[in-house]
């Protein structure tokens, strides 16, 4: 036994009987005769569908035994949202409005209900946004790389996908009369969208023109081709977010940029075909948005960009006019509320993601303080005795949050505080070598000091998106005289990639209304499903109806889709 053992030892005991309380017993598992068992099998090899499936709703229910009963659902994705972004941010929005900052709550931060995520796919231990979408959306781990099929598919091959096509959340919505909106500031073909209404065994399909013609012929079509199509229920009563010229065939011209053409080579006009559903209607701007009588209004596509939307702080320059995504998020909610059944709405801040990629950290905290306003616009407009809300994220970010600063000391500036554990400095903090550095920095990615064949050594700034390095000349950059604060710098890093990566660690779901109680302890993606499937009665409903259910009424079973299709399972309003 080493000392160190000994001494953690002896202070746990201590802290014991220091305690008042009573040991406690693990957390109750299995409370009451309805616990789900889960096959215990061996991972990874073990893992089906299934599997996932059972295991989802096991943990799901384990958390809240006693069902609750939500008649709305919303899910809030702060894509590539990890734990260190939430930090930065709050503490950005905190000294934007005058404070100290790190007393500063996001809207989501007030929420009661709190837990961990394990973001790992089938095949990789740090995820992308495809298979994780898939897994929220579905209550089923997968590959990643593809959309709306669990991991029997093999990726970019359309024939090992059929029949293994998923049933998410939305579309059990749909399939129950209720209203369903997807909002996103990515494109709206782009991986998180696409997760709630499609089904392809590759994410970058998302126009006829990206899908090679094998792959078609087997069957697959493009993800805009399945927005328009998707027809269960009443359809998707709002699609609002960038991605336009995949939905124009290539003899149109946009009307935002002129000379940029449809992307579509089948010549078909999706948004003529959107408008052709009863009570449809499009928009490609703000103004028009604002225009619109939403209060009548039944299937409303906005496409705002011909490919991702602005980002929040360039937004004010786009020629069109581009809704926030606070907006978005309002007029999807006032769409979608005059359903009396009820309504599921997912809502992407896609391009935190796209920040950190870049290694900006201004943009993607900037992002999050868009999406926090997102989320308090729906909490705001919903009540928490009938509308379960859920905020989360599908992968964390390299994105890290270092060094000792001083309290108040601004969150994209240099560190002034200590070089250490010691007593405050007014001067800037300083590396070994005497250098100055930044509270926030990441592991990897575009930051790193040496030429890039766009930019010389130095300190980088967006836009930068290099494809080649030369090893650092001077080794770190002199920060001095660098305004590291400017929305445009980008943040130091360690290795050098064209694109920053995502983290394999944990993010942070939080949640309010009825079944946020299931949101807690250390949770697996896919259970984020469960959650909303035991706690959304309609949800819950429709699943029971294609036979997932157990003896009390809990989806046990993974549904299939050849079950959601079948015209006996559908409600019919
Ligand atoms: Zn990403």
């Amino acid at each position: 036994m080493s000392p160190t053992f000994v001494r953690v030892a002896s202070a746990s005991l201590l802290l014991s009987l220091l305690c008042a309380c009573a040991p406690t017993a693990p957390r109750a598992l299995n409370r009451g005769a309805a616990t789900i068992e889960v096959p215990v099998i061996h991972h990874p090899d073990g893992e089906t569908p299934d599997w996932w499936f059972r295991a989802g709703a096991s943990a799901a229910h384990a958390n809240l035994p006693q069902r609750a009963h939500a008649k709305n659902v919303i899910v809030f994705l702060g894509d590539g949202m990890s734990i260190p972004t939430i930090a930065a941010a709050r503490i950005l929005d905190g000294q934007r409005k005058g404070g100290s900052g790190e007393e500063n709550r996001l809207s989501f931060e007030n929420f009661p209900a709190t837990a961990l995520s394990r973001t790992y796919e089938t095949d990789f231990q740090t995820p992308d946004s495809a298979g994780t979408m898939t897994a929220i959306m579905s209550g089923m781990k997968t590959r990643a790389g593809v959309i709306g099929v669990d991991q029997r598919a093999t990726r970019g091959d359309c024939a090992s996908s059929r029949g293994t096509e998923v049933v998410s959340a939305l579309e059990l919505a749909a399939a129950a009369g209720l209203a369903t909106g997807v909002v996103t500031t990515t494109r709206i073909t782009h991986a998180t969208p696409a997760a709630t209404y499609a089904h392809l065994p590759e994410r970058n399909w998302e126009v006829d023109t990206e899908v090679p013609a094998k792959e078609a012929a087997s069957g697959c079509v493009d993800f805009a081709r399945q927005l328009v199509e998707f027809g269960i229920g009443n359809g998707i009563d709002v699609a609002f977010g960038g991605g336009r010229t995949e939905f124009m065939p290539a003899d149109q011209h946009d009307p935002e940029y002129a000379g940029f053409p449809g992307k579509r080579l089948d010549g078909r006009d999706l948004i003529a075909e959107w408008l052709k559903k009863p009570g449809a209607s499009y928009v490609w701007n703000a103004q028009q948005l604002n225009a619109l009588d939403l209060g009548h209004a039944d299937h409303v596509l906005g496409l705002f960009e011909v490919e991702h939307m602005k980002y929040e702080n360039e937004r004010p320059k786009d020629p069109g006019g581009e809704p926030s995504l606070s907006e978005m998020t309002r007029a999807a909610l006032t769409v979608l509320q005059k359903n009396p059944r009820g309504y599921f709405l997912m809502v992407e801040g896609g391009r935190i993601d796209h920040g950190h990629h870049a290694g900006n950290a201004f943009r993607a905290l900037n992002e999050t303080i868009e999406f926090a306003h997102a989320v308090e616009v729906a909490n705001a407009m919903t009540s928490a005795d009938d509308t379960l809300i859920l905020v989360t994220a599908d992968h964390s970010h390299t994105l890290a949050f270092v060094g000792y600063p001083a309290r108040g000391n601004p969150i994209l500036g240099k560190v002034r505080g200590s070089s250490g554990e010691g007593a405050p400095s007014k001067d800037f903090s300083r590396d070994a070598i005497g250098l100055p550095y930044t509270t926030l920095q990441y592991a990897n990615g575009p930051g790193y000091p040496g030429a890039s064949e766009r930019q010389p050594e130095g300190a980088k700034h967006y836009p930068h998106d290099p494809t080649g390095y030369q090893r650092a000349e001077q080794g770190r950059p002199n920060l001095e005289h660098v305004d590291t604060e400017a929305e445009d710098y980008e943040q130091e890093s360690m290795i050098p990639l064209g694109a920053e990566t995502h983290g394999g660690d944990d993010v942070a779901v939080f949640a309010r209304g009825p079944g946020s109680a299931a949101v807690h302890g250390s949770m697996e993606e896919n259970a984020l499903f469960h959650v909303i499937a035991q706690n959304a009665d309609a949800i819950r409903t429709q699943l029971c109806k294609l036979g997932a259910c157990d003896a009390n009424g809990v989806p046990v079973t993974r549904p299939t889709r050849e079950q959601l299709l079948q015209p006996a399972a559908r409600a019919r309003p």
